[in-house]
């Protein structure tokens, strides 16, 4: 469904990604591993062009975004990037909805604005997906009034809304207080269940360890290991995801 070939990304003089090769099936869920600053959120960014690649190539359903020019360089249009973004979804670890909004309307107004669906219309899915993540009786209620989890399930109900092929999630729970970071990978769980193609950075290890189809283990921007929950995470071949686990226990 998407993949990254031979992605690399610097920044000046840093080389953050060295060479990424990533494939997604559709319905797959994998977790993405890694220490601190080893490339994680840089990997997701550069999947929905929110960073640019330094080099390689992003294909989504098999077709390559962008076309490469005279020197081989890859070119994106603005048109090309924006439809993009759509069919690839992305959840931070801060849920960024509008205060001044209710909940129905921070679902619906990317709907209208950048697919151009009518407000009744976007405001059906809204609802749809409010339901699918348990906030049917919160869409008149404001952010401010919602706890961290709720909130964040706002966001992805949001991002599901824009009924995307693939979706992101940046350590979606790292901001919640440990009560809540529970609701939000049920809300994961739920959609890898159902089928959605999803990419998620997590520190949850027993979410990945039940969730996950595959892992892939990131380390100084290089993918070093990957395979079943099983292969990775109890019995790792690399000294380093070793080494990683052992700070997770
Ligand atoms: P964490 O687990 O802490 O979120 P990560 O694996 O997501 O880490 P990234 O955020 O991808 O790591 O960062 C990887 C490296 O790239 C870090 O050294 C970071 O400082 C650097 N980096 C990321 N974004 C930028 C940027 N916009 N400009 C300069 N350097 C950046
Ligand atoms: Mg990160």
């Amino acid at each position: 469904m998407i993949a990254a070939r031979n992605i690399h990304k610097s920044f000046q003089s840093q080389d953050v990604l060295k060479g990424v090769d990533l494939d997604i099936g559709k319905g797959e869920t994998v977790v993405l591993l890694g220490a601190s600053g080893s490339g994680k959120s840089t990997l997701l960014r550069c999947l929905n062009f929110l960073e640019m690649p330094t080099s390689g190539e992003v294909c989504l359903d098999g077709k390559r975004v962008g076309t490469p020019d005279a020197g081989g360089r890859m070119r994106y249009s603005e048109t090309e990037l924006c439809q993009l973004r759509q069919r690839v979804g992305m959840v931070f670890q801060q849920f960024n909805l509008f205060p001044h909004l209710t909940v129905e309307w921070n679902v619906m107004i990317a709907q209208r604005k950048v697919l151009g669906r009518s407000e009744a219309q976007a405001r059906e899915r809204a609802r749809y997906y409010l339901e699918k993540v348990g906030l049917a009786e919160k869409i008149n209620e404001y952010p401010a009034r919602l706890s961290g989890g709720q909130q964040q399930r706002v966001a992805i109900a949001r991002s599901l809304a824009m009924e995307p092929d693939v979706m992101l999630f940046d350590e979606a729970t790292s901001a919640l207080d440990p009560e809540l970071v529970g609701e939000v990978l049920q809300t994961m769980k739920n959609l890898s269940g159902e089928g959605m193609t999803m990419l998620i950075v997590t520190h949850e290890l027993g979410f990945a360890y039940n969730v996950a189809h595959r892992i892939v283990f990131l380390h100084e921007g290089t993918i070093i290991e990957e395979g079943t929950p099983d292969e990775i995470l109890v019995h790792p071949k690399s000294e380093r995801t070793k080494a990683f686990l052992r700070g997770h226990t």
